[in-house]
């Protein structure tokens, strides 16, 4: 399998989707998708498919990743915060992109294999917590980019309160099935706006601001 090849034509249906980012494009053409899934599935990783990962959760499909990370406009110098680290693939994406990335994820044995997986390949700037991330991260903020990926109820204020001045965040909001890409932005006064984007299926965030249970 020449996982090379397979990128290239995954970053061409990007293109094609519409991302214009170069350097969100060039992330992803860097980082190798197929060791964020079990081997017997690295034959479909470069597919523009969620995956799944184990304890009923999912990889993210590759133009999601890439349209959120698009909506953070990343330059390079920024502190980031993403919530629910599933298999890391994301959290590498953004480590790429970013400065320093800080990345929460409920589920232990996701998060210890994301550690593995990240540490492979030598991804230094990433800090990796088990823990709930509704309550976000307030030892580590403020942060200039805040990128949720599971599905929530509402955007929680605590994460709204760790952004700093002229931070984005990115969040999917609305029931359990459905939900829309939310971008909040605070500009450098401190007021916050809100945009809606796409729709978008996630899995839950579960948590004290996100949904209260797995049903
Ligand atoms: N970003 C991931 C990736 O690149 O593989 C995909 C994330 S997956 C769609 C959603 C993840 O959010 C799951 O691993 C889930 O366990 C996690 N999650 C749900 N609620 C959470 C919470 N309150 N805090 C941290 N992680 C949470």
């Amino acid at each position: 399998m020449n996982f090379e090849v397979s990128r290239k034509r995954m970053v061409a249906e990007l293109v094609k989707r519409g991302i214009t980012d170069q350097r969100v494009l060039g992330a992803m053409q860097s980082i190798p998708r197929h060791i964020f899934v079990e081997e017997a599935m690295s034959a479909q990783a470069y597919s523009d498919s969620s995956l799944p990962i184990g304890e009923k959760q999912t990889i993210s499909q590759p133009y999601t990743v890439a349209k959120m990370t698009e909506m953070l406009k990343l330059t390079g110098r920024e502190r980031v915060l993403e919530l629910g680290t599933g298999s890391g693939y994301q959290a590498a994406v953004l480590a790429t992109l970013a400065d320093k990335v800080c990345t929460v994820e409920r589920i232990r044995p996701l998060a210890l294999k994301a550690r593995r997986a990240l540490d492979s390949l030598r991804l230094l700037n990433v800090n990796l917590k088990i823990g709930d991330g509704t309550e976000g991260w307030p030892e580590e903020g403020p942060f200039d980019a805040i990128l949720v990926t599971a599905g929530s109820p509402q955007v929680p204020q605590c994460l709204i309160d760790q952004l700093a001045p002229g931070g984005r965040l990115v969040i999917p909001v609305g029931d359990r099935q459905d939900q829309t890409l939310t971008l909040v932005v605070k500009d450098l006064e401190g007021k916050v706006t809100r945009q809606e984007s796409e729709d978008c299926r996630f899995v839950k965030l579960i948590g004290r601001h996100g949904w209260s249970d797995e049903a």
